[in-house]
Formats: structure tokens, C-alpha cells, sequence
């Protein structure tokens, strides 16, 4: 594309922009809202992400990909960064980069992965661990539309501590009319549980999403290993396989000195 004339809305996504950090949430002992705020910010769908782009005083730059977590504010964008052990990103979003401090970011990226208010069909999101950030964005843009299109939420986590905006699911019924939400634990459940812990299974999502009947959109989303399981088994269940849409967490690096 070197040389050609992008068009205009192309050429602000690719642009890269100066965020500030201006607050930030603990959701879990590992993970972190942060609260950007991005002069001139377009705005963004549910479920799009941003690449952000951090360079060292030597030059040393490093980008990654990051789901919006939450409808626009204005100028201000939500980001939720789980903790990779030894990731050389994710622990210094999470540990060191603090209110104030500048990082430079482009987007929104991506348009397949997206959920608009307009769309009527039922949604069934399916969330592993992080997986769950631009779910959320889903159900946060369905709540600020007043929206009543039907959603089920199905979170796996390892343990119940693990589970990000914990206490903004458990207010669902009351604040979310409409919105189900379901969870399973693969390492630990909590003390009331009557089940061992164990990987979501297709009888779970057929027993805890819709019927392939009701023609939902199917929304998956976390590791590649969870996502490609649980899109098969959706489709062993009966879903039509252009109704899913999948997102995959994989590494997201790229690296460059200059
Ligand atoms: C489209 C997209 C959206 C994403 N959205 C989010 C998001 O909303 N929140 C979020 O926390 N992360 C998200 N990620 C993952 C994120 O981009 C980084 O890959 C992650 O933060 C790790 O970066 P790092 O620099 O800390 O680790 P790196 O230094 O890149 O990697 C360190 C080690 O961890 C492994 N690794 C890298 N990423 C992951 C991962 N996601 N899971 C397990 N192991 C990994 C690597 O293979 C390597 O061995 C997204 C990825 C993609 C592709």
C-alpha cells in the first residue's frame, strides 16, 4: 500500500495516538482496568480492540493488541490487562505504568468481532479468563443502548477469584434485564458449589446458552485451546458455523528498535 492515498477513516485508525492513564481498577489480584484518555478518539464498537505501542528511552518499541472493555466515555477508552508471568507487556500495565504516565495507542482495530445495538438476533457469549473483556464491552453497550435483545453469558475462569467485574455480573438480574449469566470453574469452586471443577462442556453450553433454534450470534472469546473447543462443540450442538464469531488471546507481539 506504500504510496497509495488511504482513505480517511483508514488513515486515523492507523494513526498513532498519545494516551494518558487516568485511573485504574483492580479486578482481580492479577488483572487491572486501566481508564485512558485519548484526545480526539473516534469512538468504537463493542468488541474492538486497540493496539498500544510502548517505547524504551534507547528506541527499543513493542506493540500489543488489547480489547476495549468498555463503550467510549467521550475521550476516555477501558482496557482490562490480565498479568502474563514473565510477559514483558502485560506486567508493567498491570505493576508499573501508573496515573499520569503517557503510552501511545491506534484503533479501533477490527469489525467482524462486534456486536452493534441494532443487531436483534439473541447473543450467547462465551468467555475463557480474559476472554471475557470484550464480552463485556458487549454487555455494557447493550445496557447504555437500553437494549432488551436477549444475552447469555457464560464465564469460565480457573477459580472464583479470577472472575474480572465479578460484582457488576452479580448485580446482572437487577441491572441488566434480559442478561443471563452462567459460570463454571476449572480449578476451584466456590464453597456453595455441588459440582467438582471442570472444563466447560458442550452439554454446558447447550444447557446454559440457546438453542441453535433461536438463530443466536455466538460470541467466543479467551485462549486459542479454549476458543477452538468451544467453537466446535457449539457447532456439534447444532449452531450454524457463520453464526459464530471467535476472537482468539494469543500472543500479539511485535517488536522493533529505531
Ligand atoms: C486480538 C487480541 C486481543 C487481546 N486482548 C487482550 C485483553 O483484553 N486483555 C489481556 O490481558 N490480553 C489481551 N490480549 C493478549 C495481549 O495482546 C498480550 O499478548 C498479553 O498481554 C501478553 O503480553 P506480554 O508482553 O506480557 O507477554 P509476551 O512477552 O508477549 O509473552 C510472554 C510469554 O507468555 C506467552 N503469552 C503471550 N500472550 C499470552 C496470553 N494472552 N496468554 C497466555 N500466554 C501468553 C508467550 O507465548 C510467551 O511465552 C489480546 C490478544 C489479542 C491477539
Amino acid at each position: 500500500m506504500a504510496g497509495t492515498a488511504l482513505p480517511g477513516r483508514l488513515k486515523e485508525r492507523l494513526a498513532w495516538r498519545v494516551a494518558r492513564l487516568v485511573a485504574v481498577r483492580d479486578e482481580t489480584s492479577t488483572a487491572r482496568t486501566l481508564v485512558l484518555e485519548v484526545p480526539g478518539w473516534p469512538g468504537h464498537l463493542a468488541g474492538q480492540r486497540v493496539d498500544l505501542r510502548l517505547t524504551a528511552a534507547d528506541g527499543y518499541s513493542t506493540r500489543r493488541s488489547y480489547s476495549l472493555a468498555a463503550p467510549a466515555d467521550g475521550d476516555r477508552l477501558e482496557l482490562t490487562v490480565q498479568k502474563v508471568p514473565g510477559g514483558e507487556v502485560s506486567p508493567y500495565l498491570t505493576e508499573v505504568f501508573s496515573v499520569g504516565d503517557p503510552l501511545e495507542l491506534r484503533g479501533p482495530v477490527g469489525g467482524w468481532f462486534v456486536w452493534r445495538p441494532a443487531d436483534t438476533a439473541p447473543v450467547l457469549l462465551v468467555a475463557g479468563g480474559s476472554g471475557l473483556v470484550p464480552l463485556m464491552a458487549m454487555v455494557r453497550a447493550r445496557r447504555a443502548a437500553g437494549s432488551r435483545v436477549p444475552f447469555r453469558l457464560i464465564c469460565s475462569v480457573r477459580a472464583p477469584d479470577d472472575l474480572y467485574y465479578a460484582a457488576e455480573l452479580r448485580d446482572a438480574a437487577g441491572r441488566d434485564p434480559g442478561l443471563d449469566v452462567t459460570r463454571f470453574y476449572t480449578r476451584a469452586v466456590p464453597d456453595h458449589w455441588t459440582s467438582p471443577p471442570r472444563r466447560l462442556r458442550a452439554e454446558d453450553l447447550a444447557a446454559a446458552g440457546w438453542p441453535p433454534d433461536f438463530g443466536p450470534t455466538c460470541y467466543v472469546c479467551g485462549p486459542t485451546g479454549f476458543v477452538e473447543e468451544v467453537a466446535g462443540a457449539l457447532v456439534e450442538i447444532g449452531h450454524d458455523p457463520a453464526r459464530i464469531r471467535t476472537e482468539r488471546f494469543g500472543p500479539s507481539g511485535s517488536s522493533a528498535r529505531g
